[in-house]
């Protein structure tokens, strides 16, 4: 095989779920019968990887430096909804008719990992909290083990800036991730939150 074609098929592979079949059928596809929407491909991954970086207020994927959903007028200033990835982010955008701000961790405390506080952000959540704005901190980690022990540190961080702290209600599957819940199974959830005490 071309060294070319390896590379590519090896390049493939780096996507969740991809194995080496995969990535061969992939790249064949492509080059017998797709070449223009591959170089579309080429074009959207490469301006992707260098243009869009993290938003300065809430870490979401973002072009530009704050990003459109933290600049909107129309969006609620009094709730923030933290997540543990833009991906949850996206979820809850799509599921419930939530109208407030986000925050974006990149992660759950994960000291094995080297994920502290930092890594997350929380001392940005924390100046955040600090201004005043907000009043309520929906608390959207994954009800994992890890993503409950986030929840822990973050309803903490909101009590000590006065900000009441609530969590997602039942019908989030322990040890599920909210990325695969359904809609409504989410929408749910999300209307149903209760107060942390
Ligand atoms: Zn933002």
């Amino acid at each position: 095989m071309s060294k070319l074609l390896t590379d590519l098929i090896e390049a493939l592979r780096c996507l969740p779920g991809v194995g080496g079949k995969s990535a061969q059928r992939m790249a064949f596809h492509l080059l017998e019968r797709d070449r223009e929407r591959g170089l579309r491909l080429a074009k959207a991954l490469d301006e992707a990887m260098r243009q869009i970086g993290n938003c300065s207020r809430c870490r979401n994927f973002s072009e530009t430096p704050v990003c459109a959903l933290c600049s909107s007028s129309s969006r609620d200033r009094h709730v923030l909804c933290v997540v543990e990835s833009p991906t949850e982010l996206a979820a809850i955008e799509q599921a419930t008719g939530y109208r407030g701000q986000y925050f974006v961790l990149l992660g759950r405390l994960s000291p094995l990992d080297g994920l502290g506080p930092e890594e997350l952000g929380l001392d940005r959540l924390a100046e955040r909290l600090g201004e005043g704005e907000i009043e309520e901190m929906i608390i959207a980690t994954n009800p994992t083990v890890e993503g409950e022990a986030t929840a822990h540190y973050l309803a903490q961080l909101a009590r000590a800036a006065n900000v009441k702290p609530s969590r997602l209600a039942h019908g989030v599957p322990l040890g599920g991730e909210l990325e695969f819940v359904d809609r409504g199974t989410l929408a749910h959830a999300f209307g149903s939150r209760q107060s942390v005490d």
